[in-house]
């Protein structure tokens, strides 16, 4: 059996040693939400590093729930002075989302907008 390398990392702002720590949720890329990310903490100002290896990891995730995030193809209609797009029922039952459920609009850059329950 391989024996385990033991590596210290020091945060960069404090010269503390950092303790490595799972991360229940973290997000490499916005809106792609990767569980249980390894990484580095440092208990003296909270700073969170990423190894070169932690970080090829979560962008090698990210690039697979690219691919199978799924989406739908909507085209905008109107109502009133306002601009409608449809859910599909497959994706509100996926969401857990009803008539009457909250949401915020978010505009990502200009290239389109998140909707998220509030
Ligand atoms: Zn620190």
């Amino acid at each position: 059996m391989a024996k385990k390398i033991e590596r210290m990392i020091f945060c960069a702002k404090c010269d503390k040693e950092m303790q490595e720590i799972v991360l229940p949720r973290y997000e490499y890329e916005d809106f792609y939400v990767l569980h249980h990310i390894n990484a580095y903490n440092c208990n003296n100002c909270g700073k969170i590093f990423f190894t070169e290896s932690q970080a090829k990891q979560m962008k090698a995730k990210t690039e697979q729930l690219k691919k199978h995030s799924f989406g739908f193809e909507r085209k905008i209609t109107i109502s009133g002075k306002s601009l409608v797009v449809t859910i599909p029922i497959e994706l509100a039952s996926h969401l857990h989302i009803a008539q009457g459920q909250k949401v915020k609009l978010y505009p990502i850059a200009n290239e389109g907008l998140m909707i998220r329950k509030m």
